[in-house]
Order: structure tokens, then C-alpha cells, then sequence
């Protein structure tokens, strides 16, 4: 089950009180339509009912989707020494067979759901990331700011992002075959044994470069 709790929040427009329905854990196994509000942006949002003003709250949050095995702790702008909730720790700390992961952006969460939904290695998808972000830079002679996991086909072999470009974030979006994506799990593997022993684990562009110059300089 979910929960969640009421909470008054005021309408930075008009004061009003606003009751505010705040989620601490989504359940997405046992209530499906709180991760489709999720995934549409809808679930942080709320619209004051004295004047309409619309405004989105954030705030903490464990995903848990049972179904998948996996488990993101959502925590807004985290900084980079903070990346962990001791409590939270505790109370997970046994369940050794569900993926358990710590994001600081909406757009990572929903990155990350994606990801293991598709049935994905997100430890992978990040480094074969960074690699095609780079063949990307190369390829149009222009700086990349971002990207994000965008296409997976089973049946055509590849597996696909899309990346801003330039000045103005252009989209572009580059695939690559399945077979850099295993390689990226070797990769992945060989780093993973030193880690820190925290379950809610970080796993962004910066842990990609880490376990890439690490197999690199290995090898
Ligand atoms: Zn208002």
C-alpha cells in the first residue's frame, strides 16, 4: 500500500489553506494510478481551490514497485555528501534481491522507472550512456548537456537515448547496438564489487565515468 498523509499547505498566490494530499511511499504494484499521475507529472502538483493558482511541491519519497523488484528514494536536490537516509537504510537494509536506488531529480525517478521496467541493468544503461554521449560530442562537434534513456527494442537489438545538443538543447537522439550495452554489464560488474555498503546506491553519469576509467586503467 501506499502512504500517504494530508498536510496544509498555503496557496503562495492568495494564502489560502490548501489540504494537501503528500505521498511518503508510492506503491506502484498495489496503486497503479498513483505512478500514471507519477509518470505524467501529475503526482507532486496541486491546484488551489480558492484561486486556481497551480503549483508543484517537493518533497521526499520512496517508490516501491514490488512487481519489478526495485525501490527509488526520491530525495529533491540532494547534495552529493547526503545521498542517504539512515533511517530508511535501516528499515531496507535485509532485502538483498530488490534493486534499490537514491535519485535527487524528478526526471532521474523517471528515468529510473523506465529503466527496470524494461528489465534493464540501470548500472549499464548508465555507462553505455556516457560512452554515446561522448560519440555524440564527437560527432556534431558540440557540447552535450544531458540525456536520457529513450529506447529499448528487444527484438531490433539496440538500445537508445536522447541527448541535448548545443546552445539550445536541441534533441538527438542516438542508438546503439545491444552488444555495447552487455559489454557495459561486464563493466558494471567489475566495479560494483569495492562499493560502500549502502543499499540505496547512486547510480548517475558520475558513477558511469568512476567504473569506466576504473576498467580502463585494469586492463
Ligand atoms: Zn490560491
Amino acid at each position: 500500500m501506499s502512504n500517504t498523509e494530508m498536510k496544509k499547505v498555503s496557496c503562495p498566490q492568495c494564502s489560502h489553506d490548501n489540504e494537501v494530499k503528500i505521498f511518503k511511499t508510492v506503491n506502484a504494484t498495489t496503486d497503479p494510478q498513483f505512478r500514471e499521475a507519477l509518470l505524467a507529472g501529475k503526482l507532486f502538483g496541486y491546484r488551489c481551490e480558492e484561486c486556481g493558482y497551480e503549483a508543484a511541491l517537493r518533497y521526499p519519497m520512496l517508490y516501491n514497485d514490488m512487481k519489478n523488484r526495485f525501490m527509488i528514494y526520491y530525495i529533491p536536490e540532494i547534495e552529493r555528501e547526503k545521498v542517504t537516509d539512515e533511517a530508511l537504510e535501516k528499515e531496507y537494509a535485509d532485502l538483498n534481491d530488490i534493486t534499490r536506488r537514491v535519485v535527487s531529480s524528478f526526471n532521474e525517478l523517471k528515468e529510473k522507472i523506465h529503466i527496470f521496467e524494461s528489465g534493464l541493468d540501470d548500472r549499464a544503461v548508465e555507462i553505455a550512456k556516457v560512452a554515446l554521449n561522448d560519440v555524440v560530442e564527437k560527432r556534431t562537434g558540440e557540447k552535450v548537456s544531458g540525456g536520457f534513456f529513450s529506447k529499448y527494442s528487444r527484438s531490433e537489438g539496440i538500445i537508445g537515448f536522447t541527448f541535448f545538443v548545443g546552445e539550445n538543447d536541441r534533441h538527438y537522439v542516438q542508438t546503439t547496438r545491444l552488444e555495447i550495452y552487455s559489454k557495459s554489464v561486464e563493466i558494471a560488474d567489475g566495479y560494483t564489487l569495492e562499493n560502500s555498503g549502502r543499499s540505496f546506491l547512486l547510480i548517475n553519469g558520475e558513477w558511469a565515468r568512476n567504473a569506466i576509467y576504473k576498467y580502463k586503467t585494469s586492463t
